[in-house]
């Protein structure tokens, strides 16, 4: 094996401080995200991105939901003066 080779990494995706990138040469898969560095592979990314997915439905389902004992919550209404 060619060891001189410098590895030509491909960003997938980015966004900001987060980037997905892709070594062709030796199948390299990492996450850079701010600066950290996940090394993994197609099947965990596929594993994080329905994790990560699944959080975000949950949490907006927390947040849509009505608060304790069902109520609506109260509007105040403006001060009047
Ligand atoms: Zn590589």
């Amino acid at each position: 094996m060619n060891s001189n080779k410098p590895h030509k990494k491909v960003c997938l995706s980015g966004n900001g401080d987060c980037r997905v990138v892709f070594c062709p040469g030796c199948g390299t898969l990492e996450i850079n995200f701010g600066a950290s560095t996940i090394r993994t592979d197609y099947a965990s990314l596929h594993l994080l991105s329905s994790v990560l997915n699944r959080a975000k439905v949950q949490l907006a389902r927390m947040q849509n939901a009505s608060p304790a004992n069902g109520d609506a919550p109260q509007i105040r209404p403006g001060r009047v003066h």
